[in-house]
């Protein structure tokens, strides 16, 4: 599902190809024992869903987009819920004009290469449900 390198303070990661980049992610921080810190990478994938918070309905709107698309980036964090690996991710893909598209990526699959760096950090993150937002907030 994945292949790292780990050096000095980070985690260099390689998502194998076909894979599901949130869940082979997931299982990295859970097999590494990493609840807090940061990610951040690259790759190409060639299908993938975004979801946008629509507020007024405090719900997620899902897209599928099937097709190739560079990940131009990938930004993330890492935090707990309910004693469990918690990750938020985001996203950019180009499209093969070029365009992009982005928003919060919920899952999205490698066509070809994902290359990602983490980053642990030993701090306490975790979540709760905010009714006020209808998002899982930091509780602090
Ligand atoms: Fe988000």
């Amino acid at each position: 599902m994945y292949k790292f390198r780990k050096s000095e303070d980070r985690y260099f990661v390689s998502i194998c190809n076909h894979c599901e980049i949130a869940e082979a992610l997931t299982e990295f921080c859970r097999t590494e024992g990493i609840m807090a810190g940061e990610i951040y990478g690259l790759g190409a994938v060639n299908d993938v869903v975004l979801r946008f918070l629509n507020p007024a309905i405090k719900k997620y709107v899902d897209m599928e987009f099937k097709e190739q698309m560079e990940m131009t980036n990938l930004t993330g964090n890492i935090s707990s819920k309910d004693g469990d690996v918690y990750l938020h991710l985001h996203a950019t893909f180009g499209r093969a004009d070029c365009s992009a598209i982005g928003g919060h990526l919920f899952t999205a699959h490698v066509s070809g290469a994902c290359e990602l760096v983490v980053i642990p950090s030993s701090a306490q993150l975790d979540r709760k449900f905010s009714e006020e937002t209808g998002l899982n907030m930091y509780d602090f």
